[in-house]
């Protein structure tokens, strides 16, 4: 006899980092921008006329898809916007790995990747980073049925520049390749500008780490119009409105707020590399991040034990119990000050737990 539970879904789910209910943390576990958004932005959620939103936003999201054409430097029919980059990246996993060939990407990357492809059945095969964390290009030359890389990646922190992108990009002319830039904009290589180029390659964009937006859920790809117009396609097919009314009206005053975004990116630059400094100075391999946060080891002591010790300190970070990484952490970059507490606590567990 068949049992209505025999039919249900049994998947494991993404674990986003930890959202305390403690509001006296300090929080650097999900990446998330510790300024406010661009007080452009702050006015337009604070104008907004509520009363419009009885009307549904519009379905494409234009208004919104226009600042960023313009921003980008692309036409309209060049970009795609979503409920945030997952969302995006969802839909694109859709939209262009249908192949029977595995998509291939990293062992060390986002861990959301696996668990699109065990939701929609996409057949996948990771290869391994090199021992220090570098994408060994070489293995990407092999038949597949998709790329999916972050650059830089995560949570390694690592990017890699033009020629990388261009050698990937000739040696995979038959299949799609995805570029997750989520954290390009502190101080990565973006390849926007080669979606004029390579017809196959979508990059995708988010406005939750470098636009302070995080709650807001405004995700973008930029590709060519053959790309672009598939996506389109897909999440018409599913849901019209992705993207609300709000997040349009507060995602094009944030785009066009461009002195604030440079001067806040740059802000979390520098306390990232004075906090990468100080690690390596109490004996932490770093690697050299382009991104909002660190990816950290330390030969002589247990990083698990690290994140925990910061965690009853009310100091929260990332660690991750997945294999070659197990004894790294993943920091968010903070305020200067949240940044001298987190490192005023580790001096304090290496004195504690060198006793
Ligand atoms: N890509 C990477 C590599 C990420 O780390 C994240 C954040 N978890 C995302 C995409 C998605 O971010 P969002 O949905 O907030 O745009």
């Amino acid at each position: 006899m068949s049992n209505w539970k025999d039919n249900l879904r049994n998947i494991t789910p993404y674990v986003p980092g930890e959202q305390s209910k403690d509001t006296d943390i300090i929080k650097l576990n999900a990446n998330e921008n510790p300024y406010p958004p661009s007080p452009a932005a702050v006015m337009a959620i604070e104008e907004f006329n509520a009363a419009s939103l009885r009307l549904y936003p519009p379905a494409d999201a234009t208004p919104l898809k226009a600042a960023l054409a313009e921003y980008y430097g692309v036409q309209l029919e060049n970009v795609f916007l979503g409920n945030g980059s997952d969302d995006v990246l969802a839909l694109a996993f859709q939209a262009f790995f249908n192949s029977d060939k595995p998509i291939v990407y990293p062992d060390i990357t986002y861990s959301f990747y696996p668990v699109w492809c065990d939701l929609l059945k996409i057949p996948y095969k990771t290869y391994p980073l090199t021992e220090d964390f570098r994408v060994n290009l070489e293995d990407y030359r092999a038949e597949n049925g998709g790329v999916v890389l972050p650059n830089p990646n995560a949570p390694t922190s690592i990017g890699e520049g033009e020629d990388f992108i261009r050698k990937l990009m000739e040696y995979n002319q038959d299949s799609v390749v995805i570029i997750d830039e989520a954290y390009v904009d502190f101080g990565g290589f973006s390849s926007v500008a080669l979606t004029k180029e390579y017809e196959n390659l979508l990059v995708t964009g988010t406005f939750s780490k470098s636009r302070s937006l995080a709650g807001l859920r405004i995700g973008f790809a930029i590709g060519s119009k053959a790309l672009i117009s598939v996506l389109e396609a897909v999440k018409n097919s599913y849901n019209s409105y992705t993207v609300d009314a709000l997040s349009i009206a507060a995602g094009i005053a944030s785009v066009k707020d461009d002195a604030y975004f440079k001067a806040t990116t740059a802000r979390v630059m520098t306390t990232r590399n004075r906090m990468a400094k100080e690690l390596r100075s109490l004996g932490f391999t770093v690697a050299d991040s382009c991104t909002n946060f660190l990816f950290a080891t330390h030969s002589d002591y247990s990083m698990k034990t690290l994140f925990q010790y910061l965690k009853t300190k009310k100091v929260f970070i990332r660690y991750f119990n997945l294999p070659r990484i197990d004894n790294h952490i993943r920091i968010t970059v903070g305020t200067d000050r949240e940044a001298d507490i987190f490192l005023a606590e580790v001096r304090q567990f290496l004195k504690e737990k060198k006793q």
